[in-house]
């Protein structure tokens, strides 16, 4: 099912977004071969890791997509930067569609215009180049400077903006502390001079001393060059240092999605309260919670209706057949019969 489950309307924001989502679904195939089908008389299994999600993410804006392990949100991110196709659905940045484009000329520009800063940033650096080469090899790929000295000049730039000294152009990636690596990581994710990055868990490998050192400048960053992010994490403190609107996924669906500030302050849908009780750190003395118990259940076998009913200390005899449509509950927008009108009464 799609359903815009998206807060912009019910903020008044009129500006046209610079990424929009729309029913954005993931299909994996997890059957055995054909032939040990027939041998052993087994179906076809399949996870669908997202169902039917739609965001859209103004420009300069950061949309944070939370959730347990399994719920989807490296999937989506994925599929937002053209790592992995959708089974349904459609990832329009501006005016294209990054997976229906054929122009080549269009789909450059597209990929220019998209990078992903990932978890662990040692994996994500060829271990053989130097910085210099790790820096430069986007601007080279684009033809953004044609000249040797001229894109030296820019990695030099780029390792400046980042907080690392021009001179580490010349060392291997090795030789810098984990921090330092996500520090190259961002600035060759910058050498495209994109509009959106995609930013998957950018600080969960690193020391909590320099976890917020890296946020700050992604933040500092974004102010400065007006950078647009999907900011992927399960760490609810990031979240709130980071995002100004927040989704909550659940087993491959949007749950639901209100301005940052909000979100913490009342969240709405059941799930959400469970994630911000688990988190110790965050204060949140206004809000009554209640611990819920349980675990994710299998994504091959989801429940019927609403995916949580199985964990929702609230569960009516309607949750466990209909899936909940959006409501606009005091401007979240929430995926949960309770917010029905006719359940309140
Ligand atoms: Fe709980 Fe029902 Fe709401 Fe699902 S729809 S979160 S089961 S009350």
């Amino acid at each position: 099912m799609s359903a815009r489950l998206d807060a912009t309307p019910l903020s008044g924001h009129t500006e046209a977004p610079l990424v929009d989502i729309e029913g954005l679904a993931r299909v994996f195939d997890l059957s055995k071969r054909w032939l040990n089908r027939m041998l052993d008389g087994s179906g076809k299994v399949t996870l669908t890791a997202v169902d039917g999600v739609a965001l859209s993410i103004r420009r300069g804006e950061t949309y944070a997509l939370v959730g347990e392990s399994g719920s989807g949100k490296s999937t989506i991110a994925r599929m937002a930067v053209g790592l992995l196709p959708p089974s349904a659905g459609t990832v329009r940045i501006a005016d294209a569609d990054i997976w229906a484009e054929r122009s080549a000329a269009r789909q450059r520009r597209i990929r220019r215009q998209i990078q992903m800063i990932f978890q662990d940033p040692f994996a994500s650096l060829n271990p053989r180049w130097r910085v210099g080469a790790i820096v430069a090899e986007p601007i080279k790929a684009f033809g953004l400077k044609a000249d040797a000295r001229e894109r030296e000049q820019r990695v030099g730039e780029l390792l400046s903006l980042v907080g690392l000294d021009p001179r580490d152009a010349g060392k291997f990636p090795h030789e810098f502390s984990g921090g330092q690596r996500q520090r190259i990581a961002i600035a060759r994710a910058l050498a495209s001079e994109p509009d959106f990055i995609v930013c998957d868990e950018p600080t969960s490998a690193l020391d909590v001393s320099v976890q917020a050192q890296v946020l700050n400048l992604l933040r500092d960053l974004q102010q400065s060059l007006g950078l647009t992010y999907l900011f992927i994490s399960h760490n609810l403190a990031v979240v709130r240092h980071m995002a100004s609107r927040v989704g909550v996924l659940y087993l491959g669906r949007l749950v639901e999605e209100a301005p940052a500030a909000m979100l913490f302050a009342q969240p709405k849908h059941p799930y959400t309260r469970m994630l911000l009780d688990a988190v110790p750190d965050i204060s949140m003395e206004t809000v009554e919670r209640e611990p819920i118990a349980g675990e994710i259940p299998n994504p091959i076998k989801p429940p019927r209706g609403c995916h949580f009913h199985p964990r929702c200390p609230h569960v009516m005899e309607r949750c466990r057949t209909e899936t909940p449509p959006v409501y606009n509950a005091e401007g979240t927008a929430v995926r949960c019969h309770l917010y029905a009108p006719e359940a309140k009464g």
